[in-house]
């Protein structure tokens, strides 16, 4: 004897279905991302039940979500072997918006007057969503206790629902059978199905069929032990995720509980990706709550410099249904990336001093994008431990230098750290600022890009040694460090004397006020003449830069 019970859906949900059902939001797909990951908990609870050895119905049942696809008849169901609800569960559960998606989405429109349409995706509205393309649901549920009844509630969303008690046993688990909408046909289709499963929810950690084929073939991984995983795997999971043909540069396996839960699972390519404009490239984690994708490259959890990086992140401790503006603003999320941001860079400091040869082939790969770490305020200490470049002491343009190298090389006397910029290694090694510190015998970092002298004006110092242009370099302080050559000590006569201040007269004249001031210097011995910056200004190379900038 079955018995049919109508219920009105409570007026909140009234609303929600009816925003739901007029939408005309165009990635409906989500549906089945909700209605998946409504299973994938349902197996987990049951798994946890099973684990504490209680009783259930199904003891033996496979944990397992099966999707059967019925074209003609333009159906869908999804099956799973999980927890399953009783009535009262149904009617409490699947009755109220309690959970936050909704909830939330629900003060969002009214709050904001915000089109629905605009956040539907964004708060993934939950069991409801299905109503964005289904015209009738069943859901047929049998709880894991093993007197409870099954349970059947059925819908079209409009305004009421039914509900009844079965009288036959059924597995464990709970079945959503979906008649779809006109115009929705495609979500019957096989390769639909698998195609969005593969998309938003390839690394459930259950299998999932589809008219009897597995679709998740690749595991969770970052969910995995790390001694579990074999080299091969990580390389299998790097190349499914980026599409990338060679193996990764380098794996970061991290799993954290405290203060914040999360795995995360980053590999460095070995290649640096296409970089026509370093300021406005895509980069970012992929964001999974509980094995479930959130947010694709989502840039809140890596510094816009370590954009070269892949990887996804995976946290217990964030609701599924989190908004992309809520992630923006959480606070987990900022302490997740926190993490991640010195690990990686642990991770590089270690290659750079156990690997040295390895770190170079890193840092000519990607360090027009790290070198974005100018603007980074934090962990200055150890990008100036990872920052390279080419120096007078390398035998030609391709040797790096380290700041520690350089430090360590420098001789008795020298507090500070030359550097001098030019397009070209020769370019630079015919420029008149750097005889002076040729002759001393002084090591000076060559920088060829523009963004170089970025970088080190913001480190400022390695140390106690401050980073200066070569041009800049005090004549009278480089006098005072010795160097194995004698230097010549004469005195000028005063007849010398004259006719020099006649000749910086005479120039100066000619020159006019397009110099501050023509002086005589000892710091040239091969070349006659060369043009340095008043003191405290700009290096020649960063005024190019500003007028380009300001043209
Ligand atoms: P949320 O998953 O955020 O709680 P949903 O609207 O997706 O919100 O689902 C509401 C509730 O219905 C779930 O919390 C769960 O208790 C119940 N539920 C939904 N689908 C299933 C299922 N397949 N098996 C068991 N319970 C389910
Ligand atoms: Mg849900």
């Amino acid at each position: 004897e079955q018995h049919s019970e109508q219920y009105e859906f409570k007026a909140e949900i009234k609303k929600l279905l009816d925003i739901i059902i007029h939408s005309l939001y165009t990635h409906k797909e989500i549906f089945l991302r909700e209605l998946i990951s409504n299973a994938s908990d349902a197996l987990d609870k049951a798994r946890f039940e099973q684990s504490r050895s209680t009783e259930m119905a199904s003891a033996d049942a496979e944990l397992a979500i099966t999707i059967t696809t019925d074209a003609e008849g333009k159906r869908l169901t999804i099956t799973d072997s999980g927890i399953g609800m009783d009535k009262d569960e149904v009617v409490d559960n699947i009755g109220t918006i309690a959970h936050s998606g909704s909830a939330e989405f629900l003060r969002k429109v009214a709050e904001d007057q915000a089109q629905p349409d605009n956040i539907i995706g964004q708060f993934g509205v939950g069991f409801y969503s299905v109503f964005m393309v289904a015209a009738e649901v069943t859901l047929t549920s049998r709880s894991h206790h093993p007197d409870a009844k099954p349970v059947r509630w059925h819908s079209d969303g409009l305004g009421s629902y039914t509900i009844e008690e079965l009288d036959e046993d059924l597995p464990r688990g709970t079945s959503i059978e979906i008649v779809l909408r006109e115009g929705e046909e495609e979500y019957a289709e096989k390769e639909r199905i698998e195609a969005i499963i593969k998309r938003h929810s390839n690394f459930i950690s259950f299998p999932i069929f589809v008219d009897g084929e597995k679709v998740n073939t690749i595991p969770a991984l970052w969910r995995e032990p790390r001694f579990n995983v074999k080299k091969e795997q990580y390389t299998e999971f790097y190349k499914f995720l980026t599409y990338d043909t060679e193996e990764p540069f380098e794996t970061l396996h991290i799993s954290v509980d405290a203060p914040v839960q999360f795995n995360a699972l980053l590999f460095i390519p070995q290649k640096s990706p296409m970089l026509f404009d370093v300021n406005n490239i895509e980069y970012g984690l992929d964001l999974y709550v509980r094995r479930v994708l959130i947010q694709r490259e989502n840039k809140e959890l890596l510094p816009q410099y370590l954009g070269f990086i892949k990887g996804v992140v995976d946290t217990e401790d964030l609701p599924l249904n989190i908004s992309r503006e809520n992630i923006q603003e959480n606070v987990l999320i900022r302490k997740i990336a926190a993490n991640i941001h010195k690990q990686i860079l642990d991770r590089l400091l270690k290659i750079a001093s156990n690997e040295p040869e390895r770190y170079e082939q890193f840092w000519r790969e990607h360090n027009k994008l790290f070198k974005l770490a100018y603007a980074q305020f934090e962990h200055q200490d150890k990008i100036k431990d990872l920052v390279r470049f080419n120096s007078s002491h390398c035998e030609d343009a391709s040797g790096l230098v380290s700041l520690q190298d350089y430090v360590e090389r420098m001789p008795e006397g020298q507090n500070e750290i030359y550097y001098i910029s030019g397009q070209s290694r020769e370019a630079i090694e015919s420029s008149p600022h750097l005889e002076i510190l040729k002759r001393k015998n002084l090591e000076v970092l060559y920088l060829f890009e523009p963004i170089d002298e970025f970088v080190l004006e913001s480190l400022r110092a390695y140390g106690e040694h401050a980073f200066v242009a070569a041009e800049h370099a005090d004549p009278a302080q480089l006098e005072a460090i010795s160097s194995d050559e004698e230097e010549s000590k004469e005195e000028l006569t005063e007849e010398e004397q004259r006719d020099i201040d006649g000749l910086l007269k005479a120039m100066q004249d000619i020159l006019g006020d397009r110099v501050t001031e023509v002086r005589s210097s000892k710091r040239l011995h091969n070349s006659p003449a060369c043009l340095v910056n008043p003191d405290g200004g700009m290096s020649s190379q960063m005024q190019k830069i500003m007028h380009l900038v300001n043209k």
